[in-house]
């Protein structure tokens, strides 16, 4: 089995910054791509605060950025998916899905998390035949068409934004009385003329002969005033949060239960030593493309010092 010193399961701004620093220190991690080479950021589009771009930079551009930035120091790119894990005992054991297998004294965990569906059995019926939870990457087949967005986060208030800029018409349904958004976003929605909010609605199924021709949507579903309806609609995008992707590593760490892995402190140390977590899948409330960064910096420090601890104890 091949013995590495160091590995890094994932390929967002945390896997990239980790790779950035252990570089530096003069090692070589190899960096596992995961599911989504790039990360997240990838199915977006502008990044206006990520700081050092006054004008904003396309998203793809910033992680091809990174990327040839980790590769400048060192670091090994392979695109491979984990899909086994055994963090018994030193060194950690790791199968990928070309079948290929190593062993490895230190791991960074930075596999992200990934978009939530409602779990209704027409988002199933309806994948890629009009259902999406990514506007970036489909949003371009709703050009002059109807579509709604779910959810009252950054998120959904982004893709509702950006499907105005293509469709005629964006739902965005929300299933509280307010936006929980930020302010700025808040505003850029509701002084939009293209997207009509929802409030207090809920998704209850879809129908279409071809495809995603409607929704069936609830309004104040309980209260007395309940009122059940249909919405004509091209393309339905979910935005309604994330899964952390930490499934291959439950039996070792600790998570809360939501399945973000739980960190020692302020630190990106887990229970188990020289395995260390960076990015969205320990990060359940800031997740940007900064704070992803910089937790990424503080695992490449912490797995640095522990790698040079291991050899000078032998
Ligand atoms: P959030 O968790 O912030 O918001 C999720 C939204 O989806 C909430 O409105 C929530 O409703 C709703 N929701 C959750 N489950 C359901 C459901 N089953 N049915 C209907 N609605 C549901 O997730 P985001 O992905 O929007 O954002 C995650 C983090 O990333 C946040 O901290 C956000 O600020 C940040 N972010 C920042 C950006 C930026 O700064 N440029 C861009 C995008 C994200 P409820 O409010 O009722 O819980």
């Amino acid at each position: 089995m091949e013995h590495l010193d160091s590995i890094i399961l994932g390929s967002g701004p945390a896997g990239y910054t980790a790779a950035i620093y252990m570089g530096r220190a003069g090692f070589r991690p190899v960096i596992y791509e995961g599911l989504q080479p790039g990360g997240q950021l990838t199915t977006t589009t502008i990044i206006e605060n990520f700081p050092g771009f006054p004008e904003g930079i396309d998203a793809n551009e910033l992680m091809t950025r990174m990327r040839q930035q980790a590769e400048t120091f060192g670091a090994e790119i392979r695109p491979l998916i984990a899909v086994k894990a055994d963090l018994n005992a030193a060194p950690y054991r790791f199968t990928f899905d070309d079948g290929s297998e190593v062993e490895a004294d230190s791991v960074i965990i930075a596999t992200g998390a990934t978009a939530k569906y409602l779990g209704l059995a027409d988002e199933e019926k309806y994948k890629g035949e009009g259902v999406s939870a990514c506007a970036t990457c489909d949003g371009f087949f709703y050009r002059k068409k109807t579509v709604a967005v779910v959810g009252g986060g950054d998120t959904a208030c982004e893709e509702a934004e950006y499907l105005s800029t293509l469709a005629s018409k964006v739902y965005l349904i929300v299933r509280k009385p307010f936006l929980r958004a930020s302010d700025i976003m808040q505003k850029r929605v509701k002084s939009n003329p293209k997207i009509e909010i929802l409030f207090e609605t809920n998704t209850v199924g879809l129908f279409g002969n071809q495809g995603v021709e409607g929704a069936h949507v609830v309004y104040r579903k309980g209260e007395t005033d309940e009122r059940q309806y249909d919405i004509a609609i091209d393309g339905f995008f979910l935005a309604i949060g994330h899964q952390p992707n930490s499934n291959l590593f439950l039996p070792w760490l600790k998570t809360d239960e939501q399945g973000y892995i739980i960190t020692e402190g302020k630190t990106p140390r887990t229970v188990i030593p020289g395995v260390f977590a960076a990015g969205d899948v320990a990060d359940s409330h800031y997740q940007q493309a900064i704070t992803a960064a910089a937790s990424g910096c503080q695992a490449g420090m912490e797995a640095t010092n522990y790698l040079r601890s291991l050899r000078e104890n032998g």
